[in-house]
């Protein structure tokens, strides 16, 4: 009885009142989850972060396809968030295939908001989008620090989580 007692009590959960000061902006898909987990913690030595994760991750928020209504819109729910719990640092994680790698690995929300460009095309849409998303159209706050990621499957199915840009 005790021992279950016990159990129960230390599976409690607790809400925790700081605010974490990171962003984390990447693509909703859950083959990625506990990857993008790890690099955050292992690599970059990040636990506690607030997540904005959407198809396309920080593609969303870029003028890339025809959806200026949703980029915009995703847009405005970033700046929330980056204001209300007063975010000091965004991290920008893209993730697709490696020049090498399968092409089905690319974004599905890139296949699908520009279904005519080659897999090569849509790698340098990202490239193009991570420009337009560092410096984007809204503004950041100035002191915000940003960084770009594009996580990259390799022909083995191995995940490189590949620097883009900095500021
Ligand atoms: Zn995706």
């Amino acid at each position: 009885m005790s021992s279950e007692r016990e159990e129960r009590e230390s599976s409690e959960l607790y809400w925790k009142p700081d605010c974490p000061s990171i962003l984390v902006i990447a693509c909703s898909d859950g083959r990625l989850e506990e990857q993008t987990d790890r690099f955050l913690k292992q690599e970059l030595g990040i636990q506690g972060y607030d997540r904005l994760y959407v198809p396309g991750g920080p593609g969303a928020l870029a003028d890339s396809g025809f959806e200026y209504e949703r980029a915009d819109r995703m847009r405005k729910e970033c700046r929330f968030l980056v204001e209300a719990h007063q975010i000091r640092e965004v991290i920008l994680i893209f993730h697709g295939n490696s020049e090498e790698g399968p092409e089905e690995a690319m974004c599905a929300d890139y296949v699908r908001k520009l279904p005519d460009l080659s897999n090569a095309q849509l790698r340098a849409q990202q490239m193009a989008d991570v420009r337009d998303v560092m410096h984007m159209v809204f503004g950041w706050p100035p002191d915000l620090r940003i960084s770009a990621y594009r996580a990259e499957v390799g022909p083995d199915h191995s995940l490189r989580f590949v620097e883009l840009a900095k500021r």
